[in-house]
């Protein structure tokens, strides 16, 4: 399993996360909900050290770990950003290459792997995210959902042992979100390990192993989603849950 402990993150006065734990078992689905500022972005940059947290470790089984208070070492964090990939709200793709070079761009200058091999895992990627006929084509050329499609094959792309989505579809028109959505079902469906931050409740019931609800940079509740959903120990979950409902 992969665990973070004790991470804590501030933006000069701000402390966004305190001290904050999460436990991830292999093949689980983690939502994260919670109210605008809460961190849940903060807490998942950090599980990339897209952020740099204060303090705090990342243990992933008995084969890597970093603590944060001790300066890591660029390998180290070299190492902690390969194994996971993430999938951001505004799909962050460069604009001035193909769907197929975006994808094979990690593997390829980060991952140093050979450009045939690469080549033919991108196209089984797009593939399996429906974008076989896309290959070619440049982010502007396609639609906010095909976009938010290639940014998960390009996520998947460095195989990664786990997959970290920041809202991946609250940038959508209401009608592009199902196809997304429907990809993220399969990669659950095939095992993956994923963290989600979401505002899709209805998702995260179907989808989710457990359900962390943050408010105020810390953890208040976590559980099942029938429980964190549907019958929430804390008066704060129930709060959030009748709001956005
Ligand atoms: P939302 O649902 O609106 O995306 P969130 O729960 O993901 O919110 P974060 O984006 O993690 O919340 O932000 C937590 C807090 O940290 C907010 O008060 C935000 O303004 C602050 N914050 C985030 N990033 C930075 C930054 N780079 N510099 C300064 N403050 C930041």
């Amino acid at each position: 399993f992969i665990s973070a402990k004790g991470i804590t993150k501030s933006f000069g006065n701000l402390e966004v996360l305190k001290d904050i734990d999460i436990t991830i078992d292999k093949g689980n689905i983690v939502a994260i909900i919670g109210p605008s500022g809460s961190g849940k972005t903060t807490l998942l940059r950090c599980l990339n050290a897209l952020e740099m947290p204060e303090k705090g470790t990342i243990t992933f089984d008995d084969n890597f770990e970093i603590d944060f208070a001790q300066k890591p070492k660029k390998s180290v964090i070299k190492t902690l950003r390969l194994k996971s990939g993430m999938v951001f709200q505004s799909y962050n793709l460069f604009p001035h290459k193909t769907a197929l070079q975006n994808v094979t761009e990690g593997p390829l200058y980060v991952q140093k792997k050979n450009r045939q091999v690469v080549n033919e895992l991108a196209r089984q990627l797009l593939d399996k995210v429906g974008l076989a006929d896309k290959l070619n084509l440049y982010p502007h050329q396609l639609s906010g959902g095909q976009q938010q499609r290639v940014g998960i094959a390009r996520a998947l792309a460095i195989q990664p042992e786990l997959m970290l989505f920041d809202e991946p579809t609250s940038a959508l028109d209401p009608e592009l979100v199902g196809e997304v959505l429907k990809v993220m079902k399969d990669l659950a469906n095939e095992g993956w390990t994923m963290v989600i931050v979401t505002h899709e409740l209805k998702f995260a019931e179907q989808v989710a192993d457990k359900v962390l609800f943050m408010d105020n940079g810390v953890v208040v509740e976590e559980g099942p989603p029938e429980q964190v959903l549907k019958n929430p120990l804390e008066e704060r979950t129930r709060q959030f849950i009748q709001r956005i409902m």
